[in-house]
Parts: C-alpha cells; structure tokens; sequence
C-alpha cells in the first residue's frame, strides 16, 4: 500500500508501507532522512510527527530516552505508516544513500565457523546487489521479531553473492539462528545496502582499519578493496583471546600483505595463553602508531559500543582528527 509523506520544508514521497519502515522508504526514494543503525539501537532517525496516523514498530526501542517519547519524539526505523503522513525532521545530503537500497531473495549456501563463536555466511541473491566496501544490510529472518543488521564482508563483484561474519550472543534471536540453525538453503530476505562508513576510495591518504569481534566483517570489506587498489592500510584487530583473533587467513590472501597491507594483532585477556604479542585495548594500539602524525590517515572502524566510544574519544578529542576522516558503524 502506497502513501504520501511529507517532509516539512523538504522532500515529498511516496511509500510502500507494506513492505518498508518510514525510514527504508525514505531512502529508498532518496532523501538524506537521518540514520545509522536503522535497527531501534542508535536514535538517529528520531523525527516528530506532524499530521497523520502511524504505528510503533517496537515501542521500547533503546534508540529513544523517556524524554524523547515525552517530547513526542519517534523513531523513523521502528514507524509503519497507517496512511499519509506530515513530519518534521532535518534532512542532510550526507545522509542520501550512496547506493540505493533494495530488497533481495537470497538463499544460504554456505556457512563456515571462523572461532568457536563467530560464523561466516554465503549467501546468493536472486540478482546483483551492489554495495561499498563497509557497508550493512538487514535482514528479515524467519521466526525473529525485527531485521537485523549484518555488514558485508566481501565486495560487490556483480556475482550476487553477499559474505557476513556474525557473532553467537548471549540470547540472541538473530544471531543464533545464523550460526548455529538456519539450515543451508534457507530464503531471506536481505534489503540494503546502508551505512557510511565506507570506503572513500579517492582520498589517497592511509588508512587505519580497526575492528573489534565481528566487526572484522566491514573491515575486511574495506581492506580487500583497499589492497586491491593498492593503497596503504594499517589494520588492527582486537580480541579478548588468542582463539578469537581469526584476520589472518583472509587478510594474508589479499595483494600486498605484509607490505603495503599490515597486520597488528591485540590481545585484550584476561587470557593471554599461548600469546606472545601485543596486549591491551585495541585503540591504545592505534594511539602508538598513529600518536605523531594522526592528521595524515584516514580512520575506518567498526565492533562494540565500547571500541567506538574509546576511538572517537581518542582520534577526535585527543588527537583533533578532521572529522571527514573518520568513518565508523556502531553495532549496537
Ligand atoms: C550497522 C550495524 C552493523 C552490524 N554488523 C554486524 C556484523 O557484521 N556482525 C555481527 O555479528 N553483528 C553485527 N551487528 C549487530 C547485529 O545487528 C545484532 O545486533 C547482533 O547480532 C545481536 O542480534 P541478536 O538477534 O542475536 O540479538 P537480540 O538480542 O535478539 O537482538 C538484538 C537486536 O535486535 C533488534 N531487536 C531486538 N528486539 C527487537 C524488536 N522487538 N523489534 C525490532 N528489533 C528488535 C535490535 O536492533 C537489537 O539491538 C551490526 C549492528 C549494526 C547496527
């Protein structure tokens, strides 16, 4: 079912309800609506409705404070449209997605356990889907309240195939379904691409990848075009133990590897058994090689809320790193 929403001072649009949150549908049309999670987590998409009836997808969400929904403030990922719609939200070019996002059939075909937690899965779309290096998708999957977000680990080659790295947690839906059940085969839907942290292939300066956990997945995206480019990367991956640092095989396959593609490797413990190499919190890692001349790279990074908020704590209020030069994906 179609409506019509309206951008108050900007962009009129058309919106497939059935299908798509407000949010999906207006970037989908191509408006620079405001987002980063496009899951309920980060309350970017908060916007006020003006005139018109709409349903909360997920009224709890975490992405807005008790003071939000006092000041009728709504999350534009977690709103269905009941029929058309005037909102107030302030839109930005930067936010126009890079690639228009669509929604595929894919199928799993393959899956392979990286650590004893952490899964890669193959899965190949009924046609091409094309996305940046770092980018995310959602995911509808079957059985779970929600979409979830999962970024691409490959690149876009026109093959329709689409490689994620998940990570088991505690409880989770998703998660668990992904690495431990669904079986191969399987139909999901897969809507994307989104996200902005990808790679700006034209800015020549180095680049440093951070990754913590499953945040290896963008990561590697970004380095595996980066070296296929030939551009300089410093990559850094950080675990708790030995048996989580799992970059190396496919970092090691890509051109370049040891020379203009460098590994460092953080173990943060409390197990340190059978490691021998740096140890500590990933951004302190950054923080030495970059510390005297922080200016002259460009920053990807993504892993758990905690990672992100020490790195930009670090890169843009310690070091006053140009904030164009910093891209990161909260996975919240
Ligand atoms: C941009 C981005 C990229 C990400 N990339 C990766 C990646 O490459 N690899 C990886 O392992 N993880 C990634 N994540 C995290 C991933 O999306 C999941 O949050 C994580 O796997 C836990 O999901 P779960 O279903 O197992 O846990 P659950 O606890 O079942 O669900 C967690 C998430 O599901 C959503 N959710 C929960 N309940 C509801 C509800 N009622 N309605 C709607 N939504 C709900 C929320 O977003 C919540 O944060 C990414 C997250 C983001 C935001």
């Amino acid at each position: 079912m179609d409506y019509q929403v309206e951008i108050e001072g900007g962009a009129t649009f058309a919106a497939d309800a059935s299908e798509d949150s407000l949010l999906r549908a207006a970037l989908r049309a191509g408006t620079g609506f405001p987002h980063e999670c496009s899951v309920g987590g980060c309350g970017a998409c908060r916007y006020e409705l003006l005139e018109g009836d709409v349903e909360e997808l997920w009224p709890d969400a975490p992405g807005l404070s008790e003071r939000d929904r006092k000041r009728g403030k709504r999350l534009a990922c977690q709103t269905r449209l009941l029929g058309d719609a005037r909102l107030k939200v302030r839109c930005d070019a930067a936010y126009v997605p890079p690639v228009p996002p669509m929604r595929t059939d894919c199928a799993l075909v393959g899956r392979k356990m990286l650590t004893h937690d952490m899964a890669e899965l193959r899965f190949a779309a009924s046609q091409p889907l094309n996305f940046l290096p770092g980018q995310y998708a959602l995911l509808q999957l079957p059985g779970v309240r929600g979409l979830r977000a999962y970024s691409m680990s490959n690149v876009a080659d026109g093959s329709g195939q689409l490689q994620f790295i998940v990570r088991r947690t505690l409880d989770g839906a998703g998660s668990r379904l992904l690495v431990d059940q669904l079986p191969l085969g399987s139909n999901v839907m897969i809507d994307g691409p989104y996200g902005h942290a990808f790679l700006r292939e034209h800015v020549t300066r180095p680049l440093i990848c951070i990754a913590g956990g499953s945040g290896l997945a963008p990561m590697l995206s970004v380095a595996t075009r980066a070296s296929a480019l030939g551009m300089s990367a410093d990559f850094f991956f950080g675990g708790r133990s030995v048996a989580d640092l799992c970059a190396r095989p496919a970092l090691a396959a890509l051109p370049g590897f040891g020379s203009t593609l460098r590994l460092h490797e953080v173990v943060s413990g409390p197990d340190f058994d059978g490691w021998h190499g740096a140890t500590g919190w990933v951004h302190d890692a950054v923080a030495s090689l970059v510390s005297e001349n922080a200016h002259d790279h460009e920053y990807y990074f993504a892993g758990p809320p905690a990672m992100i908020e020490a790195l930009q704590e670090m890169l843009m209020v310690k070091l006053q790193v140009p904030y164009e030069q910093i891209h990161f994906d909260r996975f919240v």
